[in-house]
Formats: structure tokens, C-alpha cells, sequence
């Protein structure tokens, strides 16, 4: 798999907003935000889509979520944010490296995505 603006942040290549890393993933700044608060937080491992995941990522994807949490605290959005994958191009995935975005500090309509 060829690598993607995401690898060339994690290697250190292309410079971040960072606002944690541990030993399985970084969370930056998405530089066009969607809401007050827009993290991604990535895997260092290089998945291009969740659908390619396999049982052997299944502790490190439990491990993004558990970090999205605590960096949705950090922000100090703890109690109200969303979680989003979009899972290849047709669902608007445009950067083939798995993230998972943490969108925060605007209004949620009651029932709608
Ligand atoms: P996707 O559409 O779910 O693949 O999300 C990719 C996201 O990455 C988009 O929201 C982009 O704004 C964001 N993005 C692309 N390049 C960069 C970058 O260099 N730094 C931070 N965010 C980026």
C-alpha cells in the first residue's frame, strides 16, 4: 500500500496539530474542521479502510475508541461528541489510512446523523 498524507504525519514527514500519540496512535487537528472540535484520531498501523481490518486488529480497534474517548475529555467535550468512520469513497472517504474523526462543540439534532 502506497503511503498516505497520514503516514508521512505519523513517520514525522509532514507536520500535525498533535494532540496525543501513544504506542498504536496519533490524534491531530483536522485541518479543515467541521465543527469547534474536529480530531482524527489514527492507527500508526497503515489499515487503508475499517472493512480491511481483520480479527488481529481487534484490540487495536477497541484501543482507538478508548482513545477517542479520552481525548474527547482532554478537549473537554467528554460528554458530547460523535464518532465518525467513512469507509471508502462512495462513503466520502478520502484519506485511505483508517481514522476515526471526533467531531464536538456544535449542535446535534435530536435523532439525525
Ligand atoms: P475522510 O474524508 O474520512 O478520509 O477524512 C480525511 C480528513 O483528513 C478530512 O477531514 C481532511 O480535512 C483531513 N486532512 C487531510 N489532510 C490533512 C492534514 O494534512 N492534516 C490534518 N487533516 C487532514
Amino acid at each position: 500500500m502506497s503511503e498516505t498524507i497520514f503516514g508521512k504525519i505519523i513517520a514525522g514527514d509532514i507536520p500535525a496539530d498533535k494532540l496525543y500519540e501513544d504506542e498504536h496512535c496519533i490524534a491531530i487537528r483536522d485541518i479543515n474542521p467541521q465543527a469547534p472540535v474536529h480530531v482524527l484520531v489514527i492507527p500508526k498501523k497503515a489499515i487503508a479502510r475499517l472493512s480491511d481490518a481483520s480479527a488481529d486488529d481487534q484490540a487495536l480497534l477497541g484501543h482507538l475508541m478508548l482513545a477517542a474517548g479520552k481525548i474527547a475529555r482532554q478537549e473537554g467535550v467528554g460528554d458530547a461528541f460523535r464518532l465518525i468512520v467513512n469507509n471508502g469513497e462512495a462513503a466520502g472517504q478520502t484519506v485511505f489510512h483508517l481514522h476515526l474523526h471526533i467531531i464536538a462543540g456544535r449542535e446535534f439534532a435530536e435523532g439525525h446523523l
